[in-house]
């Protein structure tokens, strides 16, 4: 493995498998194009993609990675963990994320009853249309029915004002723990990555525990360089790596060609002196 910060490396992105729009292949397709030396797929919670993402990276002449995005709950909070280097026929991983999804159908029908009350119907049918794996019902597929169906322009206007916190689709749900995410990773053979840490409403100190204890658990890494982070964002996350001594990651959280800001393999390089978490892979 080339450990260079410069390599073309996007560890984040998503197919139809969870809530992005292109499949496997597609995804590998553009990521050839765009000129990506290492790959992963990281579909939430799910590792169905894996199998087509690796073959399709190898006749690309891409190097891959298995990956994942774990959703947990981190002091009633939501939060990303992502697996890299994970082998996805690991028994504990796959029941673990099996569990994980569990709850998404009946989160989904709550959802779609608390939106019925403000007069969008049928949106429980109207998400899973957008679905491409019944048992991966997420709020992207509600948002995109929603914009179809003309109540907002697009999702992300979606999100702010039917989605989130305080707002009427918005159904809190109970995720996997911290301590499990990182040890189903660990145990698979992988690294645990906190997820676009500048994305979360969590306070510093609660920043900081979530740091702490990660570090604690055996996770070693954090993205720095990612599609939810602004520029100023890379140069503060680049300095949380550097106090906790995690090594960073690059990756474009990329879903969908139209929704997402950026494509894969696009975003800048890793800042200097911090070191690239492909350093760890073989
Ligand atoms: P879920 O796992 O069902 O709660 O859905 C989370 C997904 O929704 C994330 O992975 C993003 O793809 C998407 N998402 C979250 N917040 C926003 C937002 N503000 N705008 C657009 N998409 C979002
Ligand atoms: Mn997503
Ligand atoms: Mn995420
Ligand atoms: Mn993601």
């Amino acid at each position: 493995m080339n450990k260079s910060l410069a390599l073309n490396a996007d560890l984040h992105c998503h197919s139809v498998v969870s809530d992005g729009t292109l499949t496997p292949e597609a995804l590998a397709e553009r990521a050839y194009t765009n000129g990506v030396q290492l790959w992963s797929l990281t579909d939430h919670d799910e590792l169905g993609g894996q199998a087509c993402a690796q073959v399709a990276a190898t006749r690309f002449g891409i190097q891959y990675v298995a990956g994942v995005e774990i959703s947990i709950t981190w002091l009633d909070h939501t939060v990303h963990i992502v697996g890299l280097g994970i082998d996805p026929s690991n028994p504990g991983l796959i029941e673990g994320l099996r569990q994980t999804r569990d709850g998404r159908r009946n989160r989904a029908q709550a959802m779609a009853e608390q939106l019925s009350k403000v007069g969008i119907h049928g949106s429980f049918e109207g998400a899973q249309l957008y679905a491409g794996n019944p048992e991966l019902i997420s709020r992207t597929h509600f948002a995109r029915f929603l914009v179809e169906q003309g109540f907002c322009r697009d999702t992300e206007t979606v999100f702010k004002n039917y989605l989130v916190a305080g707002k009427p689709g918005y159904v809190q749900h109970r995720w996997a723990n911290l301590e499990n995410a990182v040890q189903w990773i660990r145990s698979a053979g992988g690294v645990a990555v906190i997820a676009h840490p500048g994305r979360y409403h969590l306070t510093a100190l609660q920043m900081t525990e979530l740091y702490e204890r990660f570090k604690d658990l055996g996770g070693l890494g954090i993205e720095v360089v990612t599609g939810s982070h602004s520029p100023d964002q890379y140069h503060t996350f680049a300095q949380i790596a550097l106090n906790y001594g995690f090594m960073a990651s690059r990756g474009s959280d990329f879903h969908d060609p139209s929704e997402s800001h950026t494509d894969l393999g696009l975003l800048p390089p890793l800042p200097s002196n911090l070191t690239p978490i492909w350093s760890v892979f073989h």
